[in-house]
Parts: structure tokens; sequence; C-alpha cells
């Protein structure tokens, strides 16, 4: 990259009262048809205009043309139906009702490539794109037919190559698998997550990130979270593993976390996307907030390898205040890269 400093969004932008019903998280589309199709586009490039008009450098489609992070992928892949249900623990924290693996899985077609070709004919900037990781696809479905997390996960992996390949070919230039089961199942990530992980971004020439996060700002989190104690230290699990992996980036919560940032030289040499902006509040951070984390993180990451970014998806959020969060970041990031030059 050739700017110091590059900012970026974790992933989700808040979308249009026009689209889904706003400040809610998976909340269902308001149209149908072809006019959901173009309603999806229009609030996609009204995404990428927000990024803009706040300085944002690395962007993205705000993922505006999907109602969930994982689901949305899954819905389009043979294998799975979302008729037969059941109740599982995602990230053993919450139930939640799921749809089950009935046969061999696979992709017929592309997923998100057209709406990448789309967002690519719309700016020069450099663009990521976001994709489930194996690991929390699995842990979003009931699995009535391998039988076994490992193997769904190597399937699912194959898959994932599959659409990663075709959006590099696009003209994505950073693929981010959002992983945010490597902060809760330590021993499958280290036994095979990170290698089904490495499966799915096999031959890619494009930049590739792995999101961990402590989840959106919903009510399982935040509880989650306050039975954590006073430092996380979950990252401390599975960093050695990553830090010997072929991911380039790794997208981080840091900002408000109870995380010890000395946890990030366990991944030096790692690019990291630094989460400087907490999702889980609607109060807007102040630039000086911003800069304050970058300048914790860049004793342990390299000035060169650091990435200003936000905790997580900002979907639930007011347009209102994402705009104010994704300004922060530019703002706050301006402070730090002076300081740096001067
Ligand atoms: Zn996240």
């Amino acid at each position: 990259m050739a700017i110091l400093l590059p900012t970026s969004t974790a992933g989700s932008l808040p979308k249009p009262s026009w689209l889904a019903e706003p400040e809610k998280l998976w909340s269902a589309w308001k149209l149908t048809g072809q006019e959901l199709l173009d309603a999806k586009q229009d609030a996609l490039r009204l995404s990428l205009h927000e990024q803009q008009q706040a300085e944002i450098d690395i962007v993205s489609d705000g993922e505006q043309t999907r109602q969930h992070f994982v689901t949305t992928f899954i819905e389009h892949l043979e294998g799975v139906d979302f008729e037969k249900r059941e109740t599982v623990k995602i990230r053993d924290r919450y139930d939640a009702s799921v749809p089950s693996v009935v046969g061999a899985v696979s992709r017929q077609k592309p997923v998100f490539v057209e709406d990448a070709k789309f967002l690519r004919s719309l700016t020069d900037q450099p663009i990521k794109w976001a994709l489930p990781g194996p690991m929390t696809m699995i842990d979003t479905l009931y699995d009535a037919h391998y039988k076994s997390r490992e193997k769904l996960a190597w399937e699912f992996a194959k898959i994932l190559n599959q659409e990663a390949r075709e959006l590099e070919a696009a003209g994505v230039d950073i693929i981010q698998f959002d992983e945010p089961a490597f902060n809760v199942f330590f021993d499958e990530v280290n036994d095979w997550g990170v290698a089904t992980l490495e499966r799915a971004l096999e031959g890619l020439k494009c930049e590739t990130a792995v999101h961990i996060c402590y989840g959106y700002g919903i009510k399982a989190n935040t509880d989650w979270k306050k039975t954590l104690g006073s430092e996380w230290r979950q990252y401390e699990a599975v960093f050695p593993k990553l830090q010997q992996s072929n991911l380039d980036i790794i997208s981080l919560e840091c900002h408000n976390s109870r995380v010890p940032m000395d946890l990030l030289e366990l991944i030096r040499g790692k690019k990291v996307m630094v989460g400087a902006i907490d999702v889980a509040t609607n109060t807007i951070e102040t630039a000086d907030e911003v800069a304050d984390t970058l300048r914790k993180a860049l004793q342990f990451v390299d000035a060169d390898k650091l990435y200003p970014s936000t905790n997580c998806g900002m979907a639930p959020l007011s347009r209102q205040v994402a705009r104010g969060k994704l300004q922060a970041l530019a703002a706050g990031t301006k402070i730090i890269r002076q300081e740096l030059s001067s």
C-alpha cells in the first residue's frame, strides 16, 4: 500500500432505510425482484460514497447486498436445506435456529463476484471483500451429513477458494475471511482451523486477511464480554499459529476492549488491521481517542504494517453514527501520520 496507515472498515456499514429496516442486524429486505437488485446497487454506490467522503483509503461494498455475513453466502450453496432447521449453540454462546447440511456441499455459481465487479467499476481505490471463514460457517449450521466439523470445514474451504479466485480476477485487492469463531474454539483453530483457512486462500496473489473480533454489539456478545475478566487474552491462543500462516493481514478488535496490546507482539511481521473504533456504542470517538489506540498499537506493530480500522462491522448503527465514526477514524489516523512524518 503506497499510503502510510491506510484506513478501512472491518466489514458491514448501515443500510439505507428504503432497503432494509435500519439499526437492526440481519433485517429483512423491503423490496423484491428487480427493484431489490437495483436498490442493492444503489445502496452499494451510496456506501462507497460515504467511505470516500470520510477519506477511507481501502473501500468495500459495506456488505449492502447481503443480509447476513455467513448465511447469505451459504444460501447460494447446494447441500444446505434452509427449510430443515435445528437449534444449535453459536460460538458456544447463544442458541439460534439454523439451516441443516443434508448432502454434499458445493457452489454451482459465483456468489458475490458480480457485486465485486460492480464495485470495481465505480472506483480505482484498493477494494477489500469479506467472506465468511470455514470455521465460522460450520458453526452457523446443523450438520446432518458429514457429522464432522473438520470435514465440513475442509469442504467449505474448497468452495471459498473457488469464490476467492473469482473475486481476485474481478479486481479485488484484499480478500478478508471473517473468523469470529477463532476467538472461541482454540484447540480446533490450532488443529485444523488455520489450515482450512489456508486452503481457502490457496493460489491467491492478492492480499488476504482474517478478521477476528468479539462480535457485533448485540446483547449476547456484550454479556459474554462481561464474563471474560479484566484481560481478554483469547488472541494469545491463536496468534502463534497465525504468525506462521500464509495470511498477510490480521484484523483485530482493539479499541475499548480489554485485549492487552502487547499480545500484538505475537504476530510481529504480519500486517495488522487495528480496530480503533468501537462498534458496540453510539458514542463517536474523538480523533484523539483513535490516535491514542493507534499509538499504543505502534509499540508492537511496525508503522508500515499498521492499517487503522474498526473493531467489527457497523451495520446495526445509525448512518449518522457510522458516518461520524468513519470520519473519526480518518482524523485520528491523520494525527499519527503527522507524528510519524515529523
Ligand atoms: Zn467482527
